[in-house]
């Protein structure tokens, strides 16, 4: 297991769209392994979710957790979750807005829109499809991820710039 290095904005590779995991490449040991650095780095990095792209591969995968969280400490928890070649479909048309960060994007927050209610569907680490319908915090976060495997960063959902915030603003004039 290792830690890799998460890759910040500006890097162009965040702007691409990432490729398919075939399915004889999901079961293979390099990309086995390279799913658990995944998580690992998410782990190290107290992040919700990280996407492949953020480690600099353009893979469509990426992983989720919520444990008790320093840099969302007033969230709700979720399972680990890995999905490979992602969909997602919203259910219902309602929507939540909320703070978003990223690893990506270091020190810096901004308020959005996302789905409340989504389904979640693609293949796991053993190569199963499956999927799971998803809300609130879990599905923001599952949407965030799935914007990186197209090149998508949260400031380009953002509906204007007034809420692009630093961390310490963050904390001293919008912190609940
Ligand atoms: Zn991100």
């Amino acid at each position: 297991m290792a830690v890799l290095e998460v890759i910040k904005m500006g890097n162009p590779l965040l702007r691409k769209v990432s490729e398919a995991v075939t399915p004889d490449e999901i079961l293979s040991a390099d990309f086995q392994q390279f799913v658990a650095d995944l998580i690992e780095t998410m782990r190290e990095e107290s992040g919700a979710g990280i996407a492949a792209i953020q480690v600099g591969v353009l893979k469509r995968v990426f992983t989720m957790e919520m444990k008790k969280n320093d840099r969302y400490p007033d969230k709700g928890s979720f399972a680990l979750t890995t999905v490979i070649n992602p969909e997602i479909e919203p259910l219902g048309s309602e929507e939540v807005e909320g703070w978003e960060g990223c690893l990506s994007i270091p020190g810096i927050r901004g308020r959005l829109k996302r789905y409340k209610k989504i389904k979640l569907s693609g293949f796991d680490i053993k190569g199963e499809k499956f999927e799971k319908v998803l809300d609130d915090f879990s599905a923001i976060v599952a949407q965030h991820e799935l914007d990186h495997l197209n090149g998508i960063l949260l400031i380009d959902r953002m509906p204007n710039m007034e809420t692009l915030t630093f961390q310490e603003e963050y904390d001293t004039y919008w912190k609940v």
